[in-house]
């Protein structure tokens, strides 16, 4: 089965993957961007979680078609183009850029890590991890901010941790996932290698550590502010915008 990997790094399958519940809501498109994107590139390294989620639409498809036929005379047409009108405003800009079509394309399935290093879903944002220009947040940690924190509290961020370096211990106000681009973390509740999600709510607190030979480089969504825990934290919470 590794063997139809192209890449060695890519013969080690995820071992930490999104919850069912976050699969269908990636799938219903009710995630924000950056969440999304963070399942998105979960999704260019798990053949599993793909299936998951081809099967979670087949479902939804199939509820669908179950219903019985929509009394649509007993709506007004103002009211049903209202409706769409609502459906497709660009009230979240998020949607527009959705990112469902990019782990359904076989050819990202069967080379999610090509010449650039990148999983496709991430190619949109960053060319190539070596043209980005980390910003230094605290010793042994840098960061590249991907998408700058919304009204509703949505932020995404790539950061780059020394081997060694401990985050400062945090809460969250949120959801907040984490995927692993190289390299490898563990905090309280596993170890995390490329294209593990780590999925954490706001009732965990926990502190990453870069722990392997080579930088740790991972993608953080967050859907609300952290809640720092210590003096550190705190002071470094201004500066890591999250
Ligand atoms: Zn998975």
């Amino acid at each position: 089965m590794t063997a139809h990997h192209p890449a060695a790094a890519m013969a080690l399958l995820p071992n930490h993957h999104p919850s069912d519940a976050l699969l269908v809501a990636y799938g219903a498109g009710s995630l924000g961007e950056g969440l999304s994107l963070a399942v998105a590139v979960h999704l260019a390294h798990c053949p599993d979680c793909r299936a998951t989620l081809a099967e979670v639409e087949a479902l939804g498809g199939a509820l669908l078609e179950d219903l019985p036929p929509a009394p649509l005379e007993s709506l007004s047409l103002a009211a049903t183009l209202d409706r769409l009108d609502r459906e497709e405003a660009p009230a979240n800009p998020c949607k527009a850029l959705r990112l469902k079509p990019l782990w359904s394309k076989p050819k990202a399935a069967s080379a999610p890590q090509p010449a650039t290093g990148l999983p496709r879903p991430l190619r949109a944002y960053v060319p190539s991890l070596d043209s980005l220009s980390w910003q230094r947040l605290a010793p042994g940690v840098r960061r590249v901010e991907l998408l700058p924190r919304t009204a509703s509290g949505g932020a995404a961020q790539l950061l780059r941790i020394a081997p060694g370096t401990a985050l400062p211990h945090h809460g969250h106000g949120g959801l907040e996932l984490t995927v692993v681009l190289s390299g490898h973390f563990a905090d309280e509740l596993g170890r995390y290698g490329p294209g593990d999600l780590a999925e954490v709510d706001g009732d965990t607190n926990h502190q990453p550590i870069a722990d392997s030979h080579r930088d740790c480089i991972c993608l953080i969504a967050t859907e609300a502010p952290l809640r720092f825990t210590g003096l550190m934290g705190r002071l470094m919470q201004p500066f890591i915008g999250l």
